[in-house]
């Protein structure tokens, strides 16, 4: 196989993998949109499982304490029968006292029923906004996933004709040559370079005077003893082209 036909065929492979390198990246944008979307539902149930626990929590212990203060109160009525069946003064004095207990017991259970109230309203209201924003991901994702999954579709379809494209071409490249191709694609992307002018038109790099003379004296395919990328030489643009911008 020629050296020309060789720089052909390592070229045709370059473009397919960029093109792959594209349908790639492209997919796992339009995979981490999907993901994104579906990650922030799950996190908000488990948020809303967590925050309706807490709720279901909070109203057994208001339960709980109504119910005892329910019980208290026919203590309540119970010691006040006492008081007004005491007969001694330290019967009475101990009914007072029991009375007084039992009232104190009740305002502070009271109490605590209205600050789980507090807690609880304040709870459902969490609740609420995190159903509404919840409601709008599952829209979100019902409204977009339809249209991102055909993407996909598309696009791995394309990714798979492309490396169908790219086994076919593999096989244009002398294996030797596609290991070294593969071995520097894997460190640095992308595994050509080409030069016109005695720099390296990957990484910028002047390359040594004699390498650039062999280079440009016969087609050979060397490596750019910076970049370490397959380097061959090809003929300047037209001027046309490159002239009117001399940009850096
Ligand atoms: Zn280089």
């Amino acid at each position: 196989m020629s050296i020309p036909d060789q720089i052909r065929a390592l070229e045709k492979l370059a473009r397919i993998d960029a093109e792959l390198k594209e349908l790639l990246e492209q997919l796992s944008q339009e995979r981490s949109t999907l993901d994104g979307l579906k990650s922030g539902i799950a996190k908000l149930d488990e948020k809303l499982a967590a925050d309706r626990a807490s709720m279901a929590t909070m109203d057994k212990t208001r339960g709980e304490l109504v119910q005892d203060v329910r019980n208290m109160t026919m203590q309540l009525d119970h010691s006040r029968e006492k008081l007004s069946r005491s007969r001694t003064e330290r019967e009475a004095n101990a009914a007072q006292r029991e009375l007084e207990e039992l009232r104190k017991l009740v305002r502070d259970r009271e109490d605590e029923i209205s600050k789980l109230a507090l807690s609880a309203d304040a709870a459902r209201q969490q609740i609420e906004a995190t159903e509404a924003e919840h409601g709008k991901l599952v829209a979100d994702l019902g409204a977009r996933e339809g249209d991102i999954s055909s993407r996909l579709g598309e696009v791995e379809k394309k990714a798979r004709d492309k490396r169908a494209e790219r086994d076919a071409s593999v096989k244009a490249v002398p294996t030797q040559i596609y290991r070294r191709y593969e071995m520097i694609r894997s460190k640095r992307g992308t595994a050509l370079a080409q030069t016109s002018d005695g720099t390296c038109k990957a990484c910028h790099m002047s390359l040594p005077p004699q390498l650039f003379h062999r280079l440009q004296r016969e087609p050979i395919l060397e490596q750019c003893p910076s970049c370490h990328r397959i380097i061959y030489f090809v003929l300047p643009e037209p001027a046309a082209t490159s002239a009117p911008s001399e940009r850096g």
